[in-house]
């Protein structure tokens, strides 16, 4: 049944409609104009799977996919165009272009944390390059993932943009093995990546992996103990810390560990009262199984702030821990929730080495005021993307490619790195036939010195 469904998306796509710039550019105003219709709808869905605000949904889910659209839309005609690139001496008169090609039939498979954008934000860079799409919701964000296959289905045929619901353990398979897409775009954790890579290698399908993984955040001696607080507590406790560029653990500096405790403590109460469960800011865990998980690090190290929690409400209170050990689980898994350990250095090799532990996180943070150990830091720890003196919200300007590397995944997107990904470009060579010299054909003796003269 399903591979009836896929070979019907692959009928369209050899149609030829889609390459189409009007089409492309109709089809993204059709998504835009069926998310805003739509757009109360993501609010209760959204506050009913993870407790988001229709304020945090604006700015994180619905809000950030309207703007990649607007940018997808104003600029798709420029993006689609052939680039002229020099041609060399060997191939001179030749001339070169790179041409733009969708790359046919694609899979998106989406996480639950931001249900809606992380599949469709890689939707609307999928559209803008001219693909079929199969979009895979989580099943675990089951509210949004009924919300969306109203806001796809009511303007998509199934046989442009098929909505795919149901256990990815078992979908994604019975697509993948049984099908050929031209590329996987996946978002999720990086054990299922490792199974979606190893699927994809069979039939030598590309893929871009958005993997998880634990940012590191460095607080240096001379940061802005204040700003740093507030930034870092903002991503690390906005939607209950499932964040997949949240801070996932903090390296201060030993001389400024107390202030900075304290004005986590006073920042912490500011956004959400002294009492988090009763914020209308402050979010839940998604199920009771990442209740559990999260939970058990609680064990861990010494409670400073925070530790309460309500497995009922799937409530977990915004939490410092101190004394922490880099081999606890708290530092071995990504935690992906409220739970902040703060480990201290003295020395930049110190921190360095808790780093090294995890290499090539998906994001690394630093707050410092000094320009030199900004650029010190920033050459010393390789990483996805960065923020200085700030936390994740690099992933929100899409003129940034966002992605990781290693273990926090493989290739990029946003706005025209988006269209890129599901791109293909296509290198041309165009010789005139009015110039055709006897040295560019056997024989050849003697014609090394000209040879070596033309490729150097
Ligand atoms: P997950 O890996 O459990 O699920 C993600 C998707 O994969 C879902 O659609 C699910 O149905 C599907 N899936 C699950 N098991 C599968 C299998 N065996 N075969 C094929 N598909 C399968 O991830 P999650 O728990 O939803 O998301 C949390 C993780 O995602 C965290 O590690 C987080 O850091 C990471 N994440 C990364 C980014 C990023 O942009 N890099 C963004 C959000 C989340």
């Amino acid at each position: 049944m399903i591979l009836s469904s896929l070979q019907r998306l692959r009928d369209y796509f050899d149609s030829g409609i889609t390459k189409n710039y009007d089409f492309r550019k109709a089809q993204l105003k059709k998504l835009k104009a069926s998310i805003l219709k739509h757009e109360q709808d993501l609010y209760d869905a959204l506050y009913a799977d993870l407790k988001k605000s229709p304020e945090e949904t604006w700015v994180t889910e619905t809000g950030l996919v309207i703007s990649e659209l607007n940018a997808a839309i104003k600029n798709l005609y420029q993006w689609m165009q052939p680039e002229t690139v020099d041609t060399n001496l060997l191939n001179l008169p030749s001339t070169s272009k790179i041409l733009k090609e969708p790359l046919g039939v694609v899979l998106i498979i989406g996480p639950w944390n931001y249900p809606f954008q992380l599949l469709i934000n890689p939707l609307v860079g999928a559209i803008a390059a001219g693909n079929c799409v199969v979009l895979k919701p989580s099943e675990f964000a089951s509210a949004t993932e009924a919300v969306m296959k109203k806001v796809v289905e009511d303007v998509f045929p199934s046989e442009y943009i098929l909505y795919v619901q149901g256990d990815g353990a078992k979908v994604v398979p019975e697509m993948m093995n049984n099908f050929s897409f031209d590329h996987v775009f996946y978002t999720g954790s990086t054990s299922v990546g490792r199974i979606i890579y190893k699927m994809a290698a069979e039939r030598l399908v590309p893929v871009t992996l958005e993997l998880g993984g634990k940012s590191p955040c460095v607080v240096e001696s001379d940061a802005n103990i204040k700003v740093a607080a507030r930034r870092i507590a903002m991503t690390k406790f906005s939607n209950a810390g499932q964040m997949c560029v949240a801070p996932d653990y903090v390296i201060i500096h030993e001389s400024i560990k107390e202030k900075f405790i304290s004005a986590i403590k006073e920042t912490v109460e500011q956004f959400f009262g002294g009492k988090p469960e009763q914020s209308e800011n402050y979010g839940k865990i998604i199920n009771e199984k990442q209740f559990d998980r999260i939970a058990g690090y609680l064990s861990n190290g010494k409670i400073v702030f925070g530790g309460r929690t309500d497995r009922k409400n799937l409530f977990i209170e915004p939490t410092l821990l101190d004394e922490v050990k880099v081999n606890d689980a708290v530092m071995n898994d990504e935690i992906f929730g409220p739970v902040m350990p703060i480990l201290t250095f003295k020395s930049k090799g110190e921190a360095l080495n808790i780093i090294a532990g995890h290499p090539a996180p998906l994001a690394f943070y630093v707050f410092t005021s000094s320009k030199a150990k900004e650029n010190d830091w920033l050459n010393s720890v390789a990483s996805g993307g960065s923020c200085v003196n700030n936390t994740s919200w690099h992933l929100t300007n899409h003129n940034l490619p966002f992605g990781g590397r290693g273990f926090s995944g493989t290739g990029n997107y946003h706005g025209k790195y988006s269209f890129d990904t599901f791109t293909h470009k296509k290198a041309v060579l165009k010789t005139p036939t009015w110039f055709d010299p006897a040295i560019k054909y056997p024989p050849f003796n003697g014609k090394l010195k000209l040879f070596k003269w033309l490729i150097r």
